[in-house]
């Protein structure tokens, strides 16, 4: 090839590329970043970083939780990045909300004393969203269904176990954490000048959680939820007895119980938890009682925003499970959610999803799987999920998994919202921690997932969880990705 070609190759490359970016929407380059950040590094600082680095465009600000997972410097016990304080925050972090709270929009609850007293009177939306709109940047609220009981009178919010205990958790149902919800996101769009809202429950209903249907620790079966007398009124008002309901858990605790002092059913436990599904329907009932009572909340919640400000998104967080439990991702009917949706943030945490699929396999092999062999009940899920280049039970969690099963997840959800208005935004894992002797984020493992995800067409992606336990190489990675995709 002359010069003469090469040039005009060259030219009428750029052109296509130009042409192509013009006919597509912009898309969203978004980052996950707590308040400790900001504070420790500089706002400025941090947002040059973002936009020299991976191109970023939309900071997605956690404004409001009591859990590490997108709040806090880098969890204990895990390496400092490369950036921030060289110092863990174990006696500092604390929680909550890290914005001003205003007063007005929480008088229908009793959940009126939660501000993070981490950094003092700091209110992260004021330090932050001058500096972002200065850059073009778009600042989305990012909070999180993660409580502390140490708030005053949470016990009026807290969802019931199965055997009447107080959970740590808060029910849906309850006006006091419905009545906190829709004050927040009001308050959120009243007092700033933001660009959306994103929420994140990482939940499941009770009979989901009695079979250890996730990758977290496998709990005691009776403290499942939600037994309280909201959701009793409201099973009661859809036909669903609550009583039967009771017996159908208790039936299946037993049965759990007996299982893990080595009693197998006498018909086996696939079947056995099947006799209990059809004696009991109510058990099923319940967990999509749980599950409407999430939707109904996400309804909410997009109708009070939209009826203050129509032009701030509104979105979801939907939890890493699922990509495990075939359950969980059955109650993720994306034609029903995208009604209230503008956005998706579909976690497929590639990296730490190897340890995490491990996790739930290991989880539900203790109970409705308990006479599958774990690497046929793997691949019986790999099967159905649809995940057909993944590795097997003992590499997973050394491996991680792979950018194709991004690249199958970011497809299934685009094909559900095709025709919709929601825009797909997966969640990309960047140093997620994991176990000393699994699998690490690398600059390549991590361009390669952001290809996938576009490369499927999503909208955009969100760089996850939080930029204080990201290394910048890693990031930067995320950035070859934007570089190749003509986006940077
Ligand atoms: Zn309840």
């Amino acid at each position: 090839m002359n010069r003469r070609d090469f040039l005009q190759g060259a030219v009428a490359g750029a052109m296509v590329s130009a042409s192509a970016a013009a006919a597509s929407p912009a898309k969203t380059i978004g980052i996950q970043v707590g308040a400790v950040s900001f504070v420790d590094e500089g706002v400025d600082r941090v947002l040059d970083i973002f936009q020299e680095k991976a191109a970023v465009n939309t900071l997605f600000v956690a404004t409001f939780t009591y859990g590490r997972g997108i709040a806090g410097r880098q969890v204990p016990g895990q390496p400092l990045p490369d950036h921030g304080k060289q110092e863990y925050d174990t006696d500092t972090f604390r929680g909550g909300s890290y914005t001003r709270v205003h007063s007005q929009y929480y008088k229908d609850t009793v959940l009126q004393q939660f501000r993070a007293p981490d950094f003092g009177d700091y209110d992260v939306l004021e330090a932050v969203l001058p500096a972002a709109r200065k850059r073009g940047m778009k600042t989305i609220c990012w909070f999180e269904d993660v409580w502390s009981a140490t708030v005053p009178h949470i016990e009026q919010a807290q969802e019931k176990h199965l055997d009447d205990t107080n959970a740590n958790t808060l029910c849906f149902n309850n006006p006091n954490y419905r009545n906190w919800l829709l004050g927040t996101v009001e308050d959120y769009a009243r007092s700033y000048e933001i660009d959306g809202i994103m929420w994140g429950s990482e939940r499941q209903g009770a009979l989901a959680n009695m079979l250890g249907a996730s990758h977290g620790g496998a709990g005691n079966p009776l403290r499942v939820t939600c037994f309280c007398q909201f959701c009793e009124r409201k099973a009661r008002e859809r036909g669903i007895d609550p009583a039967r309901a009771r017996a159908g858990f208790q039936a299946l605790t037993a049965m759990l119980q007996s299982a893990r002092q080595g009693q197998r059913p006498v018909d086996g436990y696939y079947v056995g938890v099947w006799r209990l599904m059809l004696r009991y329907p109510e058990l099923l009932a319940w967990e999509m009682l749980w599950t409407g009572s999430l939707r109904e909340t996400y309804s909410a919640i997009y109708n009070k925003v939209k009826s203050i400000k129509p032009s701030i998104g509104v979105g979801w967080h939907i939890w890493h499970n699922n990509s495990f439990n075939p359950i969980y991702r059955a109650e993720q009917d994306l034609s029903e959610i995208s009604k209230y949706s503008d956005f998706l943030k579909m976690v497929m945490y590639h990296n730490c999803g190897g340890e995490r699929m491990a996790g739930y396999i290991r989880n539900v092999s203790s109970t409705i799987y308990g006479d599958v062999p774990s690497e046929e009940l793997l691949e019986f899920h790999y099967r159905v999920l649809g995940y057909p280049h993944e590795k097997g039970l003992s590499e997973i969690p050394k491996t991680g998994l792979s950018a194709d099963y991004v690249y199958r997840e970011a497809s299934r959800a685009r094909q559900a919202l095709n025709g919709t208005k929601t825009q797909l935004w997966p969640g990309i894992d960047i140093d997620i921690p994991t176990a000393a002797t699994s699998s690490k984020s690398t600059p390549e493992s991590t361009r390669d997932a952001v290809l996938a995800a576009f490369r499927a067409g999503s909208d955009g992606v969100i760089l996850s969880r939080k930029w204080s336990e990201m290394k910048t190489a890693n990031l930067a990675g995320a950035g070859a990705a934007m570089r190749q995709l003509g986006l940077a």
